[in-house]
């Protein structure tokens, strides 16, 4: 097939399949000739450090783009931006406990909040977790760099056609923000300077020498949420996560296998008070809320993930959830997990003029082992856990010209960055409307 109409096809399924490209799930084919193709890889990425070492700091599109937005950030300068913001307005970051396998150390930073203590932050944003998906950690740091830059200075925030007032990033930071804007900087590392369309970690644990592609491991399916393939209906098992190293959707060698998802879990440990929860993906255009597993419903409690009765039958989205499965969510939990994410897409879809979808997870594909469900389904595991309301966000629409459609064009990035920051600021204000208690 020509690149041509592998592109084509990319696309259209793209919309539906988002982060997973149906090449991921029936074989390697298109992969291999994508991976063939040579040249054009959308924006480029950094070279230097644009942030000095920290500094200088970053300054996002929303207060005025006094950073230098040329490239994309690279690694480096995700911890120089941080170093920056540090020396700018004296935030707080932090080192999680675990190492990535090539020896990083993956660095948060917590914002806002109406105390130091752990318990005043109730939000969690995640970036950066599937390495090809530029923008992810721009979008993090960018974010936190407005918020920081409007408070200091007493000024609002405008991305494309939505504008926030000053007391709008006031609100926006009194819920409390910790951010870990790039979880998988190995893989990061990896497919910034090889343009490969890197997807998992570099962990070469499970790989083989005869296949490149074995190594690593899909952190977004390494979570102890119905990690076990055997929790899964036959017919979706195959698809929801793969227990073959060559896959694009490896789930590990066990749940939590690896650090940077350890180090996610350390996250929701350590600050025990989150109550919302977004990781950043691209692209499908759209926003994502619980569950990820099967079809909603709000009437049968004892239909859920712990249930080992409905193992069978789990992951089948187009049964009938009263007579075989669906997974329970109360209709209030619904009710605000929509709520939140229906603001969340508006936001996005006015700032740039691209139509944003909110829905459930499972209607985009099922999946094992997500971060999303996890974060959701902690508090019903153990009701001694915070209830943690969870999103999936995909922003972005592709790009058919690049040899990974991944890649943004420079328009693209410019338009992904308005919509992510946009909706970002839109959800926590929806967040402090709806509860972060
Ligand atoms: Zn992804």
């Amino acid at each position: 097939m020509k690149f041509a109409q592998a592109s084509s096809l990319l696309l259209l399924a793209g919309l539906a399949n988002s982060c997973l490209l149906p090449e991921e799930r029936a074989g390697g084919s298109i992969r291999k000739s994508l991976n063939r193709r040579q040249g054009n890889s959308g924006k480029a990425v950094g070279k230097g450090d644009r942030f000095n070492g920290g500094s200088s700091f970053p300054r996002g599109l929303g207060s005025g783009n006094a950073t230098d937005m040329s490239t994309i950030l690279n690694v480096n300068e995700v911890a120089t931006g941080l170093q920056g913001l540090v020396n700018e307005y004296g935030i707080t970051t932090f080192a999680t406990p675990y190492k990535t396998y090539e020896g990083r150390t993956i660095t948060g930073a917590k914002i806002g909040g109406t105390g130091s203590c752990n318990t005043k932050y109730h939000i969690y944003l995640n970036g950066g977790i599937h390495a090809r998906e530029r923008g992810s950690h721009d979008s993090v740091l960018y974010f936190i760099s407005d918020l920081l830059y409007a408070q200091k200075h007493g000024t609002g925030l405008t991305y494309g056609k939505k504008t926030y007032s000053n007391a709008d990033v006031l609100k926006a930071l009194s819920t409390g923000i910790v951010v870990t804007p790039l979880i998988n900087p190995d893989g990061v590392n990896y497919d910034q300077t090889t343009n490969s369309c890197w997807r998992k970690n570099r962990n070469p644990k499970s790989s083989n020498s005869r296949d490149p592609q074995s190594v690593g491991i899909d952190l977004n399916r390494n979570f102890d949420f119905a990690w076990d393939l055997k929790k899964w209906a036959p017919s979706v098992s195959s698809d929801v996560a793969s227990a073959n190293p060559s896959s694009e959707v490896f789930h590990g060698t066990a749940a939590f296998s690896e650090p940077e998802t350890q180090s996610m879990k350390y996250i929701l440990d350590t600050y025990t008070k989150v109550r919302w929860f977004i990781d950043l993906h691209s692209y499908a255009g759209d926003v994502l809320y619980s569950w990820g597993s099967d079809t909603d419903q709000s009437t049968q409690p004892y239909k859920n993930f712990l249930n080992s009765t409905y193992d069978s039958v789990r992951g089948i989205t187009s049964d009938s959830t009263t007579t075989r499965y669906g997974e329970y969510i109360s209709s209030q939990d619904l009710n605000n997990v929509r709520t939140a994410g229906d603001r969340f897409g508006a936001a996005m879809s006015t700032a740039a003029g691209r139509k944003y979808t909110v829905m459930q997870s499972a209607y985009l594909y099922p999946t094992s082992g997500a971060s999303d469900d996890y974060a959701f389904s902690r508090h019903i595991a153990d009701p001694t856990k915070n209830k943690v309301y969870s999103y999936t966000v995909e922003f972005g629409f592709g790009n058919s010209q690049a040899s990974c459609p991944f890649y943004p064009t420079v328009a693209q990035y410019t338009s992904n960055l308005q919509e992510t920051n946009a909706g970002f600021i839109e959800f926590l204000l929806a967040a402090a409307d709806i509860g972060l208690e």
